[in-house]
């Protein structure tokens, strides 16, 4: 490239560059962008490095307004790319037959609140909806009174408004019973479906042996009149269900004539007086044909469903869903179980259902994890077959992208020392809330004389430490017993010694503040403005992010978000 071309790089760049920051560019950043733009000047390093200053002088003589003009009319483009968005969202792969829209589902268990293995069906779906436009329905899976909690209706709805799903309706299963026995007596008209009344040991004999139960060829007029008997109550539980009739030969034994309906006594269901309850693989279909459900994406762990599905929908000659399974995804370091979940609360192990040992989104929210890093950390995640192990580390990426921006800082002082600092100025020390955010203005932390220290830092081969927006403290010992004095204002003082720059409080102004962690309670101070962020995720300078859960008159407490 010829000098002038080059010099005119380098002008562009530092224009950009100032309009986009305010102020006039480093040489080095200008540098770095051109060659950038340019990797063919990489052999003329030298060149471009000598010009760099020449361009830099030549922006810093324009007025802000004059920058921007200029920017303007040399290269719209790179004014255009100063309001663009950099968001590198990963685009979902397209589903087949959803151009015209689709209708989809997702279909949770009231059986606890909603965990982060749901989130990723919750989420792929909804960004499906969102992407093809159509309806997207929240469907209560609740036939199995073994895995109902009364209280699960409303928790699963509250994780839902807070994950932000773009959810058109809602429907409850135990709602619907009517609609699945009327479904279940065409089936058994139409001879897909028998009743069976044979001992459980009995029909499994003959169906490894892949043969027929007796049951399997009883007129159509029997096997209705065996089905109005189970609703009425005339057998009792496990006497009877109804099974489909699918493939005796089927290489895969639970493939054979699986139940559809079965009786249950216990547990009674806390909604609905029943008995006689559809299976998942009949409910599942039934819904999914009615509500016209086009997509589904859920896990591989429902292959074998809907295969067994398969067989339903040919029966009744409907149209079959498009299917999409996404492989198994492992969890580590919190528990998802929500027996073992519900039997710790009892046991007093776990606080409750947002106890920040656990895998429920209200764990999560209350950790100071954002609804869209979970949503944005499952979309990552994707719909592959593969399996996969869940990186928390990636959500805490997510999360951070959203929290750093905007989360106010703040000092948090573990294990307080209080420390005198003798021949000190007092001063105001002005620290930034936010450093990417001047508007946001300062935190005044008066230095009058005393002050509290992080006791860590005061390990014994320390002799500087520099407190953070204020001065250097000398650290000297006396056996136990140590004694702090001014050391002066200069940063370099602070490097020379090797002295870390440490988070503090003025000793008349500190709130005793808890931050719990996964491994354990940090106890110390903070700063009295930390009250206000009741609810919000905020950053301890030095420690990470933190959700500030509780505040009280005895003081603060506050949630480890990550680092
Ligand atoms: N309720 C089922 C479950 O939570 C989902 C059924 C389905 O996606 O088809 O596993």
């Amino acid at each position: 490239m010829a000098g002038d071309e080059i010099k005119a790089a380098l002008f562009l760049c530092a224009l950009q560059n100032a309009v986009k920051h305010g102020g006039v560019p480093q040489s080095g950043a200008v540098i770095g962008m051109v060659m950038g733009a340019h990797p063919e000047l990489r052999r003329q390093a030298k060149e471009v490095s000598g010009f760099a200053k020449g361009a830099i002088a030549d922006v810093a003589a324009l007025s802000p307004d004059e920058r921007v003009a200029k920017l303007q009319a040399l290269s719209p483009e790179m004014f255009a790319a100063l309001h663009e968005k950099h968001e590198h969202k990963k685009v979902l792969p397209d589903l087949e037959g959803a151009e015209h829209g689709v209708v989809m589902r997702f279909a949770p268990n009231p059986s606890g609140p909603l965990h982060i293995g749901h989130a990723r069906a919750a989420a792929l779906n909804d960004a499906y909806v969102k992407q093809y436009g159509g309806r997207y329905i929240l469907r209560i899976e609740d036939t199995d009174p073994k895995r109902v909690d009364p209280e699960a209706y409303e928790m699963v709805k509250e994780d839902i408004a807070w994950l932000g799903l773009g959810i058109t309706e809602t429907v409850t299963q135990s709602e619907r019973l009517s609609l699945y026995y009327d479904l279940c007596k065409q089936f058994i008209e139409r001879g897909g479906a028998y009743v069976c009344t044979c001992e459980n040991e009995r029909f499994k004999a003959l169906k490894d042996a892949k043969k027929a139960c007796p049951c399997r060829d009883q007129p159509k007029e029997t096997a209705l009149s065996l089905w109005e008997k189970m609703l009425e109550g005339g057998f009792k539980e496990g006497e009877a269900s109804v099974r489909v009739k699918t493939d005796l030969l089927h290489p895969d034994p639970a493939m054979r004539d699986f139940p559809i309906f079965r009786i249950l006594d216990a547990p009674k269901h806390p909604r609905v007086d029943a008995r006689i309850y559809p299976l998942m693989n009949f409910s599942v279909v039934a819904d999914d044909h009615l509500l016209g459900v086009s997509h589904v994406i859920r896990g591989k762990d429902h292959i074998a469903n809907t295969r067994r599905q398969r067989y339903i929908y040919d029966h009744f000659g409907w149209k079959v869903p498009v299917y999409r399974h996404y492989g198994r995804m492992g969890i580590e370091g919190v528990v998802l179980s929500t027996s073992q979940m519900r039997l710790g609360i009892t046991e007093g192990k776990y606080t409750g259902w947002d106890d920040i040992h656990l895998g429920t989104l209200r764990a999560l929210e209350r950790r100071g994890i954002l609804p869209d890093a979970v949503r944005n950390a499952m979309l990552a995640i994707g719909i592959g077959e593969t399996d996969i192990s869940f990186s928390w580390d990636n959500l805490y990426a997510e999360n951070k992208k959203l929290v750093d921006p905007v989360a106010n800082r703040y000092f948090f002082v573990p294990e307080p020392v209080t420390a005198v600092v003798d021949g000190a100025p007092r001063r105001m020390a002005h620290a930034m809330l936010h450093p990417g955010d001047v508007s946001k203005g300062n935190r005044e932390l008066p230095f009058e004389g005393t002050v509290v220290l992080p006791k860590s830092e005061l390990a014994t081969d320390t002799a500087m430490v520099r407190l953070k927006d204020l001065f250097n403290v000398k650290v000297a010992r006396n056996g136990e017993t140590l004694s702090f004095s001014y050391g002066g204002d200069s940063l370099a003082d602070a490097r020379a010694a090797k002295a870390h720059i440490i988070q503090w409080l003025p000793a008349q102004q500190t709130v005793p503040c808890t931050l719990l962690t996964m491994e354990g309670t940090m106890h110390g101070v903070c700063e009295p403005a930390v009250a206000k962020e009741q609810g919000k995720v905020v950053q301890f300078e030095r420690i990470g992010f933190v959700r500030i859960d509780a505040v009280s008159a005895s003081g603060i407490r506050t949630y480890f978000t990550h680092t």
